[in-house]
């Protein structure tokens, strides 16, 4: 039997560059200080430095067009031509003014929201819609098609770039996002229509560009098919069918390897199979199972490119484990490539610019770069035998025993406490019923309550004492005595306007997630470990490496500070333990949900000092429940089980009397909703304002018990509403719920928002909280 060389292959690496060089060069581009010139040789420049190191760490086959200025759909949307009417682009090639009015608004000012999304304002056509990329915290541009959309090449931009790695002497394997996954990914505009129905008048495009590449000398596309692991209608398998029928049979022909990743292909693995392309790539690390399913039913001329490095984290892998699954497929004689389990896009360039890592901590993760390496060490091992490698696979042998036996990670007490699995910590004293009568009379609220989400406008000023304070040209005391005078001016201000349950404005907490990372044992923190959010912006997740535990109360002081300043009802505001794992790397040797749980736990001891030291009211944000969502409906009762269960065990351990509020902000809630209404809150406020108050529905059909502050006020523009335009929206949402369960707030935090209109918006709400009472 043939015994054929194993390559590695790279999907797609990070490209905001080392130390946020893209990142720079963009928005001094946007800011005007730079021109396209500047903007386009940096981006070559981070081009060529990212094919020349993958290849000198040993991968063999590496992407080209993986790079992108924003995004990668938005890439595709310019190839093929879909640019929304409104950008009036009418051009032979799509130019940048269009891409980035595609991509900001054609104002470039879209406003980010206190979770990072961008939101249309002002005038000006605002960007295109942003969601996010199946269940990472990247976020792409929507496609939005009509009906009659037409497609024809708008950018050579994948041929632009296969030809500029050529010339500098490296051969490249161009990367495509697929036919049906673009569609797929894009939403409708006018006339509802199946998006499916323009993969006739699609597919033209993608054999011109094919074509074009094959001439080039390209040999292999990655033709990025991420949605074969979700769930598919008959009609998107036979969409499939099609497309990759017209796309094998393009002359000069190329091969095509089918990526897939995220997931398993599970029902689609027939789909899949049945595709005449000459190679396919699996995700192992999210579906090790589906290995020996698809290595036998595989054609035995498909190359089989192997996910076997997690792309979506950063630890480092078990290189022995990973070969005692590869070796038996090589020896068989079948054409493997080893591959991260997704494009690096998902993780943080490069470990050795982490210097204060604490080193035994260190020892246990991969970034992008460690990861090519780990698969250069694989293939030599496949290719040479495992002894070729010794000292490499020993000291990975020996880094993942460190982090399985480490004191570190292993804490006993938390182990004992999370394996605790009686129901009463997970339920209030009381029903939802017995509580409200209770609360009501303790906190002796008028009818539409007025409060606001937690954060205050997080000032030019405020983020600068922040940083000064880091960098330590302010000391503690003089950056806490500044923290307190913003709270005291923020309480007071809040009295004057006539706020009925305050809150301290979170000018202490830099991030929702970090500000609590950073206190809770299990976290760890990096000083240059960014991953792409969107466009510019990147985000320095932080990594739950160990059992997570709170050695001390975290937000108690700021909040007894806060209310020994007024005496209305000061809020206790917490971020709950699945907004935390979700926004987090996290410890893969355990599931997720023990994580959750000892998170949970950790936030309920919290929850109960805040209550001891006198809080009636207590928070706890859920923002990015949804956002855990499996992208497979059939895994969404059982993640909803536990990350529901989470957030009742930080909730239970106070007494009737305790209100707990929760917030999320978005605006989907009809497929979840019988999960939120378990959650079993006092109050939820969600994002409802630009929904016209519509998604009320999904509470007033499911009948849901508890008391809920629609969004009346949408914060992420600066528009300020008027007080009719807002009594309108409490009048809509008291013709769909009860409305002695309404509570009056915004949709979310206001930290990205400026005084002024702050002040206009919320004494205009107040205004229209008081209309509204007398109406009851
Ligand atoms: N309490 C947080 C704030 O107001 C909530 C933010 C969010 O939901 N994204 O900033
Ligand atoms: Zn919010």
């Amino acid at each position: 039997m043939t015994r054929h060389t194993v390559q590695v292959a790279t999907l797609g690496f990070p490209r905001i560059g080392p130390k946020r060089e893209l990142k720079a060069a963009l928005e001094a581009y946007w800011a005007g200080k730079t021109d396209a010139e500047a903007l386009l040789s940096t981006a070559a420049d981070l081009r060529g430095q990212t094919w020349a190191r993958q290849r000198a760490l040993g991968a063999d086959i590496v992407p080209s067009n993986d790079f992108s200025l924003y995004d990668q759909v938005l890439d595709l949307t310019a190839m093929v031509g879909a640019v929304p009417a409104a950008y009036g682009w009418g051009e032979d090639r799509v130019d940048l003014a269009t891409y980035f009015a595609m991509a900001r608004g054609s104002r470039g000012d879209d406003e980010v929201c206190a979770h990072g999304h961008v939101h249309a304002s002002g005038e000006g056509t605002p960007a295109m819609e942003m969601t996010k990329w199946f269940d990472t915290n990247y976020h792409y541009l929507a496609p939005e098609f009509t009906a009659d959309q037409l497609f024809r090449l708008g950018s050579t931009k994948a041929l632009d770039e296969y030809l500029e790695a050529k010339a500098q002497g490296v051969e490249t394997r161009p990367v495509l996002l697929g036919p049906v996954s673009y569609l797929l990914l894009g939403k409708t505009r006018g006339d509802a229509f199946d998006v499916l129905s323009l993969l006739p008048r699609l597919l033209p495009v993608y054999a011109e560009v094919l074509r074009s590449l094959a001439r080039a000398g390209a040999t292999w596309v990655q033709m990025d098919e991420p949605c074969l692991v979700t769930d598919l209608s008959d009609e998107a398998k036979a969409a499939y069918d099609h497309a990759y029928r017209v796309l094998t049979d393009v002359t000069p022909p190329i091969k095509l390897m089918l990526t897939t990743y995220f997931g398993a292909l599970g029902d689609n693995l027939d789909t899949a199979l049945r595709l005449p392309v000459h190679g396919l790539h699996i995700d192992l690390i999210r579906a090790p199972e589906q290995l020996a399913q698809v290595a036998s039913a595989a054609r035995a001329d498909q190359v089989l490119s192997l996910g076997v490095i997690d792309g979506r984290n950063i630890w480092k892998a078990d290189l022995n484990a990973v070969l005692d699954k590869v070796e038996p497929l090589v020896a068989a004689g079948r054409k493997v490539v080893i591959a991260p389990s997704c494009s690096l896009l998902h993780t943080p360039i490069d470990l050795d610019r982490e210097t204060v890592l604490d080193p035994e901590i260190k020892d246990w993760l991969a970034f992008a770069v460690q990861k090519v390496a780990e698969l250069a060490i694989l293939a030599r091992a496949l290719n040479e035998g495992r002894a070729a490698v010794k000292t490499a696979l020993d000291a990975s042998t020996a880094s993942v025993a460190s982090r399985r036996t480490s004191l570190r990670i292993n804490d006993p007490k938390v182990q004992a406490r999370a394996a605790d699995s009686d129901p009463a910590l997970a339920s209030r004293t009381s029903s939802f019923e017995i509580r409200r009568q209770v609360q009501q009379r303790r906190l002796n609220l008028p009818a539409y309550p007025t409060t606001t989400i937690g954060s205050f406008p997080q000032t030019v000023e405020v983020r600068k004492a922040r940083a000064d304070h880091g960098k330590g040209v302010i000391d503690d005391a003089a950056y806490a005595q500044f923290l307190r005078e913003e709270t005291a001016r923020t309480v007071k201000w809040q009295e004057d306007l006539g706020l009925d349950v305050l809150v301290h404005g979170e000018f202490e907490r830099n991030d929702m997630v970090q500000y609590f990372g950073e206190q809770l044992s299990g976290f760890v923190f990096t000083k240059a470990a960014w991953v792409q959010s969107y466009g510019s912006r990147c985000v320095r997740p932080p990594i739950i490496f160990g059992d997570v535990s709170r050695p001390r109360p975290m937000t108690v002081e700021w909040w007894r500070y806060a209310q020994g300043l007024t005496e209305r009802p000061m809020k206790g505001m917490l971020t709950g333990p699945v907004t935390i794992l979700n926004w987090s790397f996290v410890r893969d040797d355990q599931p997720r949900s023990t994580t959750c749980r000892q998170i949970a736990f950790a936030i309920r001891d919290e929850v109960t000092d805040l209550e001891t030291a006198g809080a009636a009211v207590i928070q706890i944000d859920e923002a990015a429940l949804r956002e855990g969502l499996p992208l497979r409906r059939a895994d969404w009762a059982a993640y909803l089980e536990w990350a529901v269960e989470s957030f009742r065990i930080t909730a239970s351990g106070v007494r009737d009397e305790t209100q707990i509020h929760t917030h999320m902000c978005y605006s989907e809630f009809n497929d979840i909703i019988q999960s939120i209404g378990a959650m079993d809150a006092d109050v939820i406020s969600i994002e409802t304002s630009r929904s016209k108050m519509e998604l009320l529905d999904a509470f007033s059909d499911y009948r849901y018990p508890a008391e809920i502050g629609p969004g009346v006020y949408d914060i992420h523009s600066p528009r300020v509403p008027s007080v009719d335009e807002m009594s309108a929206l409490l009048t809509a949402a008291a013709g769909k719920l009860p409305a002695d369960r309404l509570w009056v707030n915004p949709d979310c935090g206001l930290k990205t928002r400026a005084w002024p209109e702050t002040e206009a918006a919320l004494a205009n709400m107040v205004s229209a909280a008081k209309v509204a009472r007398h109406e009851v």
